[in-house]
């Protein structure tokens, strides 16, 4: 597995479209088969310090969270320890995400799904560690320092020339950073994962100075009936992009961001000689949960 950093994701040129934009791709995806892209550049500073403390690192997800892999795998790269608190029963057969989470020593603690909204700590936990034992880092990565994290997305390069930059958006801390990382030429299109999620502007603004907090838009309309829905629409896209591109996505982030830009291109969005970044953010996570057979890459 890589390490942060030691060698940067590739940009990739994608299209060009009627002479209008020119489309790249960072693929972040890249980084690693298993973890997600943005989720590794997020959880940076959180694990830099948890190392300095020498706690344990524990946090929150879903039986398919690309965040609670990353962080697995982050943690075991840096010699700490994880836990992970997963939302809903202890199922009798595990994901594909909470095993490989488990396989990089993630410790795992099932909560009811009151208890998870509550980000609640179960008592188990503190039979094994005590509280300052434990260093927290919030669901999905959210907050400054996955932000700044996330920064580096974007100085890993050159990126200057694009005027556009795009990517899919859960909580808004990959945005924040894209957009704290952007200079004041470029605006940062957010695609919303979720259905309706419109307190994200509020979110992603308490990240940025005032000053870059027009640096960004959030695009509402590309959520496919909401989080981790998806449409038969949708699903033929991915297998059409990804045999148009060779580049693959997930149907809960990335497809629902590349289904944007091609809908904004075809809709005359952009002027003259746009030059577009689409960040991939990686993690495939979401994709183990379709039937075999349904995407035409794996
Ligand atoms: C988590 C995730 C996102 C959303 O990132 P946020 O920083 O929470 O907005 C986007 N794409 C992928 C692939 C992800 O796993």
């Amino acid at each position: 597995m890589m390490s942060y950093l030691s060698q940067p994701c590739p940009i990739e040129s994608l299209c060009c479209y009627q002479n209008v934009a020119t489309v790249d791709v960072l693929r972040l995806d890249k980084l690693d088969p298993v973890i997600s892209g943005n989720k590794w550049f997020k959880l940076k500073n959180f694990i830099d310090e948890a190392r300095s403390r020498q706690q344990v690192i524990l946090t929150f997800g879903g039986a398919y969270s690309n965040h609670i892999v990353a962080t697995a795998a982050a943690a075991k790269q840096h010699g700490l320890q994880s836990i992970g608190i997963i939302r809903g029963e202890k199922p009798t057969v595990l994901s594909h995400t909470l095993l490989q989470a488990k396989e990089r020593g993630m410790k795992l603690f099932f909560t009811s799904r009151e208890a998870y909204r509550n980000k609640e700590i179960p008592a188990a936990v503190y039979e094994v560690y005590p509280p300052s034992q434990l260093f927290l880092v919030p669901e999905g990565g959210y907050g400054l320092e996955g932000a700044r994290g996330a920064m580096n997305i974007l100085l890993q390069h050159e990126t200057e020339k694009y005027t556009h930059i795009i990517t899919a958006v859960g909580t808004g801390t990959t945005l924040a950073g894209l957009t704290l990382a952007a200079k004041s030429h470029q605006k940062l299109l957010g695609v919303s994962a979720l259905k309706n999620n419109f307190s994200l502007q509020h979110e992603v603004e308490r990240l940025v100075p005032l000053e870059k907090q027009n640096g960004f838009v959030l695009l509402h309309d590309y959520n496919f009936g909401g989080y981790a829905k998806k449409t038969a629409y949708l699903l033929s896209f991915m297998n059409e992009f990804f045999s148009e591109t060779g580049v693959p996505t997930d149907f809960v982030y990335t497809a629902k961001a590349f289904y944007a830009v091609t809908d904004l291109l075809h809709k005359g969005y952009f002027t003259q000689n746009s030059r577009l970044l689409v960040v991939h953010t990686g993690g495939l996570q979401g994709n183990h949960s379709l039937p075999k057979g349904t995407l035409i890459f794996g």
